[in-house]
């Protein structure tokens, strides 16, 4: 299972990804703002980041450009999360470096489907032990 960091101001739609993901066994870190999505990214390593675009301080696309533009991070896949199911929004986050996109109210399974292909490709993080 895969460590995740949620980044997202609406605590109703968190707590929501909270239990969908926990219940699937990943371990989810969450932060309620772009800025202290940055940081936590950075401290943390996680797997896989489910940015909110509309985020305060700073918005998603700034905290994933700060993202792709370190070493440290740029290689963790980014999943942008955005109300609003517009083409524009979608250009705007894969612009910003974002691996993929999910659009609000969020199709769980289109969600886990992404994050899988997104953490099988992310092979120096997935390790998988023979039992
Ligand atoms: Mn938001």
């Amino acid at each position: 299972m895969s460590t995740v960091l949620l980044v997202e101001d609406n605590a109703l739609i968190e707590r929501l990804v909270l239990r969908r993901l926990c219940r699937a066994g990943h371990t989810v870190n969450v932060a309620r703002d772009g800025l202290a999505g940055v940081t936590m990214a950075r401290e943390s390593n996680p797997d896989i980041v489910l940015m909110d675009l509309g985020l305060p301080v700073i918005d998603g696309l700034e905290a994933t450009r700060r993202l792709k533009a370190d070493a440290a991070t740029r290689h963790i896949p980014i999943i942008a999360l955005t109300a609003h199911a517009m083409t524009a929004h979608r250009d705007e986050a894969l612009l910003a470096g974002c691996d993929g996109y999910q659009s609000k109210p969020i199709d769980f399974t289109a969600l886990r489907e992404q994050m899988d292909r997104l953490l099988a490709t992310n092979q120096n993080r997935e390790i998988t032990c023979a039992s």
